[in-house]
């Protein structure tokens, strides 16, 4: 299967069974804006749940939040947004399409070469040079682009926004561009409230929006999307720091292996110092090696001092932090880790997505991890018997209290085991005939296809333990 394939194969599965969809799609829909269908919800609301677990209920010194989208105006300006928050960008003099400068293709030098024949016959010669010192083309037009000449410019991805009725300036502010900037602002808050001691950390998971250029790779690059974000504020030192910063580089790259990511399809990605964000000391993406190449979807950053002094000088407010064991008053450092809830969501489908041939058929399966797939079991009266229909809704009754569950009565039972494959659907439970008699059922594996007998009674237990191991 060619990578195009898989990405098609991804897409038209997500919207076939309700995973995600085009944004507003009847009206042909907005770039980069997708919604969440039925079973796309579960999915990427079990992968924030997995992650609050983990983050916020499962350590101690980890506190949750959930602040506002719309922030006063100077956040903004405080955080560096207002004026840095830009991807530089080229223009193509042809097309006059704009890109980012690292998505630009390489230049092949027979293609640069015919080029320049062409236009030697054209005795045009300043186009001549402008070709002879191109190194890229543009995607879109093919025209050769020379960074010499079309250096890169600013544009500012900040989402604007009118508080109230009145459309002057002083009213207009943004959509948050990334969520981490309502921790910072609730910094004194939390200590005051909660009376935390560094190291601590704010965990929060919420929508950010940025104007994203080129949005694309269906829901690689959106202009709306979620963040998984966590500050941890410590002692302003270089040494606590490297040690806090590896301690969060595994512990996260952890995480994602206990959900099941193919281990080596995970990498980590050391930022150059060139290409860091203007607040970051130190820089390391996860990376998944994606049909579309090797694509960050969370950053683990040293953010310095920056965030709490910026704020600090443009609210007028005190934030620094007094430490009882040394009698000391400092600004602390943040860690950072910053995940992104659709790219994990996306990356987390297209590691399940597996096709196989089980004796002579095909079957397309995700191999979810059970925690994260959207439904936990199926199922199945083996014929629509009204004894076994009765039995199989009671137990998909029972069931539901606890779990998504989804009942099938239809179709052969072949088919509708294949149906659930597709999903991740971890479990298929059968009621049959013997059930009548033994009061047990027969539960399938979705990898392995092996099938056991399980008392009825014992059902919800068995996949408890499934389900829910650690
Ligand atoms: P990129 O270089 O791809 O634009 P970034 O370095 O700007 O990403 P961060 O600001 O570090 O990204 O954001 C942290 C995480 O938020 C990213 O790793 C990603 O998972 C997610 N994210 C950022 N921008 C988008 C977007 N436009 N669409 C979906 N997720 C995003």
């Amino acid at each position: 299967m060619s990578n195009s394939e898989v990405m098609e194969k991804i897409i038209s599965l997500c919207k076939r069974r309700g995973f995600i969809f085009p944004g507003s799609e009847i009206y042909s829909g907005v770039g980069g804006i997708y919604d969440y269908g039925p079973l796309g919800v579960e999915l990427k609301n079990n992968l924030k749940k997995e992650w609050w677990r983990n983050m916020v209920w499962e350590r101690e010194e980890i506190v949750g939040l959930d602040s506002a989208i719309i922030m006063n105006r100077r956040v903004w300006e405080a955080s560096g947004h207002v004026a840095a928050f830009t991807d530089p960008l080229v223009e193509c003099r042809r097309c006059h399409q704009r890109f980012r400068e690292d998505e630009l293709p390489k230049l092949p030098i027979e293609k640069k070469e015919k080029m320049i024949d062409e236009t030697k016959e054209k005795k045009s010669k300043q186009e001549l040079l402008y070709i002879e010192r191109a190194e890229v083309f543009c995607p879109n037009c093919h025209s050769p682009i020379n960074l010499n000449i079309d250096e890169p410019r600013q544009f500012n991805l900040l989402m604007k926004t009118q508080l109230g009725v009145l459309e002057d300036e002083k009213n207009e502010t943004f959509l948050r561009g990334e969520t981490c900037q309502g921790i910072y602002v609730n910094f004194i808050n939390i200590l005051n409230s909660m009376r935390t001691k560094i190291p601590f950390g704010i965990a929060q998971i919420g929508k950010a929006f940025r104007n994203e250029i080129t949005p694309g790779n269906f829901t690689f690059r959106m202009r709306e999307f979620e963040q998984m974000e966590m500050q941890y504020f410590i002692k302003p030192e270089a040494k606590i720091a490297e040690k806090w910063f590896s301690f969060w580089k595994k512990e996260r790259m952890d995480w994602y292996l206990s959900l099941g990511f193919s281990k080596e399809k995970l990498r980590f990605r050391e930022h150059a110092p060139d290409e860091r964000a203007h607040y970051a000391k130190a820089a390391f993406d996860i990376e998944y090696s994606a049909p579309f190449g090797w694509k960050e979807f969370e950053g683990i950053h040293n953010r310095g001092d920056w965030d709490l002094s910026r704020h600090s000088q443009f609210s007028g407010k005190d934030l620094t932090y007094f430490d009882e064991e040394s009698h000391t008053k400092f600004t602390p450092w943040i860690i950072e880790t910053s995940a992104g809830a659709d790219r994990s969501t996306l990356f987390f489908l297209i590691d399940a997505y597996d096709e196989e041939t089980v004796g002579k058929e095909k079957r397309v399966v995700l191999r979810l991890h059970p925690k994260i797939a959207p439904i936990k079991a199926a199922i199945f009266p083996l014929v629509k018997n009204v004894k076994l229909v009765k039995i199989a809704q009671k137990i998909a009754a029972d069931l539901k209290s606890k779990w998504p569950i989804f009942y099938d009565e239809s179709g052969s039972i072949g088919r509708r085991y294949r149906r659930q494959d597709e999903v991740g659907t971890p479990f298929g439970i059968t009621v049959d005939f013997d059930s009548l008699e033994d009061k047990k059922v027969t539960v399938r594996n979705r990898d392995s296809l092996k099938q056991e007998r399980v008392n009825v009674l014992e059902i919800k237990d068995y996949l408890e333990n499934k389900i829910e191991a650690r």
